[in-house]
């Protein structure tokens, strides 16, 4: 790894800092961001408004690197999925999801996860380790760049940190990305449009209330903790009662808010209409939406996808009872980018299994020191 500060790990507080740190003023760091995330730009022999010596400076000192990208795949229905690459043979997946009114860039926070949640496939890679910010925002930013470059010019103007990964269990970097995200030196996203979904991290919910303004979802997936329990073992540690207590917290700071839950579809398991009875009473004190999402299958799992009439059934007695409910549909099915299928694949198939045995014990670790192990 190369020794050089990389700026792509600086949010614009950091940025500031860090020129003022260089005896510049404060508008160099606006300068700086401003040719990277505006233009695109990191070669700092370009950056005409930089003084020679400034240049020179920067060229021996720091550096503007964003992650690889391995392999693009474009499925028929548009959507992106790209293979980044990233020190030490890892790869992570990000994929950008093409609507007529919107483009929605999906992002991924950890290499892996250690919250093994029964139903993700992401939880039987093991968790590797936390991404740096500048690996999150660089997700955004070569996106950005490959869009530009593709025949329809698409724009990213949504992200959703809802690929691999607990964003909240990476919360300094993915807070200083996310204000990347929405700075106006930056990528200049309105606060609504970036989204952090998490798992339950209900301590981590109210420190994100404190210091960051972006749109909250939560991935409930069953509306008692008898049944979450299962499927989000997270759940034992923080159940629905402090979450949605949370949850009521982070919306009543925010007029208008709501909260978006998650609900996968799990044929036979949590997709009764009962089960949309009890959502719909336990959810009556938070503003929230909901969005259904049909479970997609990956091998070796012993789940199967609820049937489409069971999924309309479930979104109409919620819908009866006053919820907003979206059913996700299924996008990029061709490419395996849909939710739950970003495992590194290329790297599965190659990496050796010690490596593949320590993530899982990775894991473990960190279930361990969330007090949930065994
Ligand atoms: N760890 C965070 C971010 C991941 S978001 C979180 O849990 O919210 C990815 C979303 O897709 C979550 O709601 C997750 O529960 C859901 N998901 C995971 N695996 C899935 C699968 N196989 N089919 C459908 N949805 C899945």
């Amino acid at each position: 790894m190369s020794a050089k500060t990389n700026l792509l790990n600086f949010d614009r507080t950091q940025m500031e800092a860090f020129f003022l740190g260089l005896g510049e003023k404060k508008f160099r760091a606006h300068q700086m961001m401003k040719w990277i995330y505006h233009h695109g730009v990191t070669d700092f022999e370009l950056m005409t408004d930089f003084g020679k010596v400034l240049r020179a400076k920067m060229q021996d000192q720091v550096e503007i690197l964003a992650p690889s990208v391995l392999h693009e795949q474009i499925a028929v229905d548009g959507t992106t999925k790209w293979l980044i690459g990233l020190p030490g043979g890892n790869a992570i997946e990000t994929v950008y999801i093409p609507e007529p009114s919107r483009g929605t860039l999906c992002v991924s926070s950890q290499i892996g996860c250690g919250l093994n949640c029964t139903f993700c496939s992401t939880g039987t890679q093991g968790f590797n380790r936390n991404l740096q910010t500048a690996e999150i925002i660089g997700q955004v930013w070569l996106a950005a760049q490959r869009l530009q470059h593709q025949a329809t010019q698409r724009r990213i103007t949504n992200v959703v940190m809802m690929g691999m990964g607990e964003p909240l269990l990476n919360f300094d970097s993915v807070v200083a990305a996310m204000n990347l995200m929405r700075d106006d030196y930056g990528f200049g996203l309105a606060n609504k449009r970036v989204t952090l979904s998490t798992a339950g991290m209900v301590p981590k919910i109210d420190e994100l209330n404190k210091v960051c303004d972006v749109s909250l979802a939560v991935s409930l997936h069953a509306p008692n903790d008898t049944l979450r329990n299962e499927l989000v073992p997270l759940n034992k540690k923080y159940p629905i009662k402090d979450l949605l207590a949370a949850c009521q917290r982070y919306v009543a700071n925010r007029p208008r808010a709501t909260v978006t839950f998650e609900y996968t579809m799990l044929k036979g398991i949590n997709d009764k209409p009962e089960h949309a009875r009890e959502l719909a009473k336990i959810l009556r004190a938070v503003p929230s939406k909901l969005n259904l999402i049909p479970f997609n299958p990956f091998p070796g799992t012993r789940y199967e996808r609820s049937d489409p009439a069971t999924i309309e059934h479930f979104q109409t007695v919620l819908m009866h009872a006053g919820y907003v409910t979206t059913v996700r549909r299924t996008r990029g099915d061709d490419i395996d980018a849909a939710c739950g299928q970003l495992v590194g694949k290329v790297q599965d198939r190659t990496r050796r299994q010690a490596e593949h045995l320590k993530h899982l014990e990775n894991a473990a670790l960190v279930r361990t020191e969330l007090g949930l192990s065994p």
